[in-house]
């Protein structure tokens, strides 16, 4: 897999990505995305509504706004304790998540371990046993101890919300400040993640406002509206695309952590005591839906929670292998019915579902899949990009799956010259309608290849002068570079064959 400093450079010269306000600078964790970043974004958008909403009878859309009522995040406990621990240097004045510094110290020590298997696999050759290695090697041993115990700190301060003592695990490993180098530390604080803005005119209180920080929200509190409206029978699900917004305290690693992302969120109303029979179910899909992207370099693992939030009673996280190692791509949340209830008592609202097959009310409990877009679009674009040899020289290829392709269809004129531009234009404008399409005569053929190879255009119709003649072009195709005569009047059943999901 190429590293994220390429992908980065790649997504900027070909108009994937772009760093936002950039003439001012850029604006940290903020990115706009160009002409090609933003038809993927749509198409990969449009492939999870589908596979959500279209081909789930009981699956329904929403949009609901980004602004809602305060009481909305007291209610679902985000202004008490949607916050990360935070801490400063006091020598860099840098400011980092303590339990990412914690987190990196573990790192390290695994890499020391790494270092240990390399040294044995050297030394033992055919012989060498990793387990009985790992399991005999006296570093080794002593240093999976130490991992051990810092996790198990780590995560009962975390769980606890036990800031002296992540401020204890910080001394105690001694770990210092990657920029000072010191161990200067300040004490460990709470940083609510949410940014507040003011409604209307005049600024109190009462008229503070937030942006969300989820999407999820959006649906819990329109959840009776919308089984109402829609006359949805539980088991149901409630889709919704939109933005989010987090003041991430460190927001390094591209678009894998942004304050201003979007998100895709499904939430599944069941039957109390279902709902671990449709956590397991959405768990399955939802591994099966990424999988089925069938990326060139796609690796996927479940990671489940140990230490579950207080409102959830299972949660796992389908986690991608990024060029920065295996990290959360979607999260699996059964989220009880925590958030029902909460608005339900903040409301004052009744919330509860009249089920008529047992002829009984009840809270509905929810199970959650939630993926992050902009994460997903960065998988795909880590899993698709590669580096190959061709005749002695390189080229960059996005072997994205076609239907997601920026450009399904490139019309290119070997030369412009002999009426080939013109032949060229009526069969862009024959296919426009129905593909998307881009036409090009300007370079080289060689090189137009090689720009479509880049924004992972799957197929490249060649006009050259044969085409006026006999009304066939050259299909080249993406991934193979095999070149195919095609006749014009077939393209459109040959380009949806090939589209095909
Ligand atoms: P993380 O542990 O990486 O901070 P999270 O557990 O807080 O993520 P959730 O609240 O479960 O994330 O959000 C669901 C999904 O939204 C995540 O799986 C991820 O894909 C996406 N997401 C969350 N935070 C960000 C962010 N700052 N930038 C981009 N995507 C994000």
């Amino acid at each position: 897999m190429l590293d994220l400093k390429k992908i980065i450079s790649h997504s900027k010269e070909y108009g994937f990505i772009f760093p936002s306000s950039e003439i001012y600078d850029g604006l940290s964790a903020i990115y706009d995305y160009g002409p090609f970043g933003v038809e993927l974004k749509n198409n990969i958008k449009n492939y999870w509504w589908k596979s959500m909403v279209q081909e789930n009878e009981n699956i329904v859309g929403l949009d609901s706004s980004i602004f809602m009522h305060p009481r909305i995040w007291k209610a679902s406990g985000h202004v008490d304790a949607f916050s990360d621990p935070l801490v400063d240097n006091k020598d860099s004045k840098k400011r980092y998540r303590a339990d990412t510094l914690i987190e990196d110290h573990v790192i390290k020590i695994q890499k020391k371990i790494d270092k240990e298997i390399l040294k044995g696999e050297k030394r033992f050759g055919d012989d060498f046993n990793n387990e009985k290695f790992q399991q005999t090697n006296t570093k080794i041993i002593k240093y999976n101890k130490e991992i051990k115990a810092i996790k198990q700190k780590l995560n009962s301060s975390l769980q606890q919300d036990n800031l002296i003592g992540l401020s204890e695990l910080i001394d105690q490993l001694d770990i210092k400040c990657p920029i000072s180098g010191t161990n200067n530390w300040t004490d460990v604080r709470k940083f609510n993640l949410m940014f507040d803005t003011q409604l209307g005119a005049i600024s109190d209180v009462a008229s503070k406002l937030y942006l969300r920080p989820e999407t999820a929200q959006g649906i819990f509190v329109n959840f009776l509206n919308v089984q109402k409206s829609a006359r949805k029978k539980i088991p149901f699900g409630i889709a919704q695309i939109g933005k989010a917004f987090r003041n991430e305290i460190v927001a390094r690693q591209f678009i894998f952590r942004m304050r201003e992302f979007e998100q895709m969120e499904m939430q599944f109303f069941v039957k109390p005591g279902d709902e671990i029979k449709w956590y397991s179910f959405w768990k399955q899909q939802r591994m099966e839906w990424h999988k089925k992207l069938n990326l060139q370099l796609g690796e996927y693992q479940f990671h489940d929670h140990q230490n579950l939030a207080h409102y959830a009673n299972a949660a796992c996280d389908i986690e991608f292998n990024f060029p920065i190692g295996f990290k959360e791509l979607e999260g699996i949340h059964s989220r009880t019915n925590y958030d029902l209830s909460q608005h339900q008592i903040f409301s004052k609202k009744k919330l509860s579902y009249y089920d008529t097959e047992i002829q009984e009310s009840y809270l509905p409990y929810v199970v959650e899949t939630s993926v992050g877009l902009d994460r997903l679009f960065l998988s795909i674009l880590c899993g698709s990009l590669v580096e190959e040899p061709v005749n002695n020289e390189k080229r960059i290829v996005l072997k994205i799956p076609p239907f997601l392709s920026p450009i399904s269809v490139a019309v290119l004129p070997l030369i412009k010259k002999d009426g080939l531009s013109n032949k060229a234009r009526s069969i862009f404008n024959y296919l426009r309608s129905k593909f998307r399409c881009q036409f090009e005569d300007k370079d080289s053929i060689g090189k137009r290849y090689r720009r479509q190879d880049a924004i992972g255009t799957p197929i490249c119709l060649t006009i050259d002068h044969d085409t006026i003649s006999d009304d066939m072009v050259t299909l080249r195709n993406r991934d193979t570079m095999l070149q195919e005569r095609v006749a014009i009047k077939n393209l459109p059943k040959i380009i949806r064959g090939k589209l095909d999901i």
